[in-house]
Parts: C-alpha cells; sequence; structure tokens
C-alpha cells in the first residue's frame, strides 16, 4: 500500500512535555500542588538537546516534525517578550530546516502563563485578543520558515479536562464556565487565523497553511439495544467531535468586541489536523451535566479488540479509518497530527503503527485527501496528570541521565517511511 509522494512523515511532541523547567506556567503551578503523578521538572530536557534529537529523527527518515512553542517562554509577563527565548525557537526552526524536516509548529498545547491563568486563562473577557497578540508576536518572528501552524490542540479535550471533570488546571468542574472557554477557543483561533494569513500576505511569504489539532475518538453504545445508551453515546459524540470543528467550518466565529462575523465557508481553517488514538463504549449515566455526556463502560465490551495499552485505551485500528472517512466530508486536506500508543512492549509499538497506516492506507485508496503522519511521540515525555508511567516514544528517554536510545518500532516506522509504502 503506497503513500503518495511529499507526504509528511514524522512524529510530534509538545513543550512542556519534552522541554523542562517550564517554571512559568499554569501545570508547573499544578505540579507543585501535588497534582499530578510526577512532578515535570526536566523533562527531557529538550530546551537543551533538540539537537541531538532532531538528528535522530532525520536519520529515523523523519521528514516532518510537530513541536509547540512555549507561551510562558516567549511572554513571560503581558506584552514583555523575550529575546531569548524568541532566539531559541528560530533555531529550533533552523535546525529542523537544516536537516530537511518541515517544522508544524504548535501555538498552544495546553500549558497558559502564569500571568494569563490567574487573570482567568480562557474563562476571561479578551483572553482571545491576548492569545492573538502573542501569535503575531511569535508568527512576525518566526513565520520566515514556517508553512504548517497548528493555533490549538485539542480545544475539546483541554475544556472537558479543566473545565468539566477538573483534572487538569484550574480544576474546575463548572458547567458554567465551559461554555464561556468554548467560545473564547473559538474567537482565539479565528483571531490568530487571520493576524498569520494577514502577516504572511504583508511580508509576501507563501501562503500559510493554519489549523487546529482536533482529537478524535470512536463512540459506540455499550448496549446498542438501550435508548438512552444510543443518545448519550450521540450527546457525548457532538460534544466531542463535531461541534468545534463545524464551529469553525461553518465560520460562527465572534470578532472581538463583537457582532457575529461570519467567515466565509472554509476561511478558518486550511486543513484538518486530527489526533486519533481509542474507542470509547458509552453508557447512559444520567441527565444532570457532566453525565449528560455518559460514562465509558469499565466492563470489557463484547465488540472490544481485547488490546489495551499502558492507560487502558482500546487499540482500535479500523478506527483511523471511520475518523479519516468522516471527516473526509469537511473537504479540506487532512494531516494526522497525533497517533501513538503508550506500552512497555515495544512489539506492540511497531504493530500499532503498522495496523494504523495501513487503515490510513486505505482511507486514502478511498480518496480521502491524508497529506501526512506524524506519531506520537518522538520521545518519551511527561503524560501530564499521569507522569511518567506512561511511555509514547520512538526513542526511550532515561530521565536520571536523559539518555536516548532508538526503539526498535522506530525502525520499523523509519522502514516504512523509506518505502513510503506499508
Ligand atoms: C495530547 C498529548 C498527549 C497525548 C497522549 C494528546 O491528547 O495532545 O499532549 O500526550 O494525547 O495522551
Amino acid at each position: 500500500m503506497k503513500f503518495p509522494d511529499n507526504f509528511l512523515w514524522g512524529a510530534a511532541t509538545s513543550s512542556h512535555q519534552v522541554e523542562g523547567d517550564n517554571k512559568n506556567n499554569d501545570w508547573w503551578d499544578w505540579e507543585s500542588h501535588g497534582k499530578t503523578k510526577d512532578p515535570s521538572k526536566k523533562a527531557c530536557d529538550q530546551y537543551n538537546l533538540f539537537k541531538n534529537d532532531f538528528k535522530l529523527a532525520g536519520d529515523l527518515n523523519h521528514n516532518a516534525h510537530r513541536f509547540s512553542l512555549e507561551w510562558s517562554r516567549i511572554e513571560p509577563e503581558e506584552g514583555i517578550f523575550d529575546k531569548e527565548a524568541l532566539r531559541h525557537y528560530k533555531e529550533v526552526i533552523k535546525g529542523l530546516r537544516g536537516l530537511n524536516i518541515e517544522p508544524i509548529v504548535t501555538l498552544n498545547h495546553f500549558t497558559l502563563p502564569l500571568w494569563f491563568y490567574k487573570r482567568g486563562g480562557w474563562t476571561a473577557k479578551g483572553s482571545d485578543r491576548l492569545f492573538a497578540a502573542f501569535v503575531e508576536k511569535a508568527v512576525r518572528e518566526l513565520g520566515e520558515e514556517v508553512k504548517y501552524w497548528i493555533t490549538l490542540n485539542e480545544p475539546i479535550i483541554y475544556i472537558f479536562s479543566s473545565y468539566i471533570d477538573g483534572t487538569w488546571p484550574p480544576g474546575e468542574r463548572s458547567f458554567k464556565k465551559a461554555p464561556s472557554v468554548f467560545l473564547n477557543l473559538l474567537k482565539a483561533h479565528c483571531l490568530a487565523y487571520n493576524a498569520i494569513h494577514k502577516i504572511y500576505s504583508e511580508n509576501k511569504w507563501s501562503p500559510p497553511k493554519v489549523s487546529i489539532s482536533k482529537h478524535i475518538l470512536v463512540f459506540t453504545p455499550c448496549r446498542k439495544t438501550s435508548v438512552l445508551d444510543t443518545l448519550t453515546t450521540s450527546m457525548r459524540y457532538y460534544y466531542f467531535n463535531t461541534l468545534f470543528i463545524r464551529s469553525l467550518i461553518h465560520g460562527w466565529c465572534l470578532a472581538p468586541g463583537a457582532p457575529i462575523v461570519r467567515l466565509p465557508r472554509k476561511k478558518s481553517l486550511d486543513f484538518i489536523g486530527l489526533n486519533y488514538y481509542t474507542r470509547d463504549f458509552v453508557h447512559y449515566a444520567g441527565i444532570v451535566p457532566p453525565k449528560i455526556f455518559g460514562d465509558v463502560c469499565t466492563h470489557i465490551h463484547h465488540e472490544d479488540t481485547g488490546k489495551r495499552n499502558f492507560l487502558k485505551w482500546e487499540i482500535y485500528p479500523q478506527g483511523i479509518y471511520s475518523v479519516l472517512k468522516e471527516y473526509s466530508a469537511y473537504r479540506l486536506p487532512i494531516l494526522i497530527t497525533e497517533n501513538g500508543i503508550c506500552t512497555n512492549d515495544d512489539t506492540e509499538r511497531a504493530d500499532f503503527i503498522k495496523s494504523h497506516l495501513r487503515e490510513v492506507a486505505r482511507a486514502l485508496a478511498d480518496g480521502v485527501d491524508v497529506f501526512g503522519y506524524l506519531y506520537w511521540s518522538l520521545i518519551d515525555n511527561f503524560e501530564w496528570a499521569h507522569g511518567y508511567g506512561p511511555r509514547f516514544g520512538l526513542i526511550e528517554v532515561d530521565y536520571a541521565t536523559q539518555r536516548r536510545s532508538i526503539k526498535p518500532s522506530a525502525r520499523v516506522y523509519s522502514d516504512i517511511i523509506k518505502r513510503n509504502s506499508v
């Protein structure tokens, strides 16, 4: 099964999960209150070791790499931009370009600068404009060498974890705040989208490609014969998979200061960034929020593949085919910005990559416009509330010594890239 020429092949990371010492953001504060299994501390020290890690990616034939800018480093205080941090990210981008690796740059991968967090984070009025100001600065400084931008990573996962089930900072369970965060994120993306395009056109740089990374799950009712399970699954599906992306596709963006600006169709996304990991079996759990979205079955469902990763997520390769088919309805090119497995058994990782890529190839054969695949993650890293237990990396990290070791699955992936076929 062949992939198209110029297909983007690589892996992804995010600043807080790999850089280390990101002391000026909400997660560092959250960790210091003992809210995660481990604190991130030095993480993978990638802030210092990026050249080494990129070299390994290049040796493994990667031609693309997704990473994120740490907003709290670039703008440590409101309106104050740190030259050294900007210089660093310029080096990072130059480092990738020097290895013929296409940089795919995320502007916000969950973490927030403390000053922004203390003002109410994404609940605050004007948070969209504060984000857009950061984006403008970063893009003016770094844009010349970048073609692909991801404004926000997984907005719905963020809202759910931070404002509905409260396991991420600020740990709220507020059905009142969640909708305002939703709107602010939507506006933030649209402002950023417009700002990026404007900067590129002012500078006469080739037009950029801008999107978000949207986490998509496959949802199945636990009991297909139960009307309540089916309705709950549809609610969950609509909230998790559809609402945000549809709002962008239909241009339901609100302009700063107000009247609804209906951006022309498709003009707030140039492609779709898609993150896929697993399938959930969902059952009815009540109607009071957040129970209205149901609960995930804890017992093993008879349709379950029986294969689970370290975090007990089902391994369901066919799911990537169905989400690709489903999202192709939006008629935009798709980049798989994350897909991966945490496991201590590396043969499972090699099987995961092969089985998921076969499904991607099947979608391509059906005419779905997929232009790249980024495995999560290049190196083992800090997995948010779960700390350092789950290992997603193609490359192992010994956190005590910062030694990197290439796992056999990385070579399997590297061969697939080389052959451009699976
Ligand atoms: C996130 C990553 C995370 C990965 C594995 C994605 O939802 O973007 O930050 O590490 O999933 O859980």
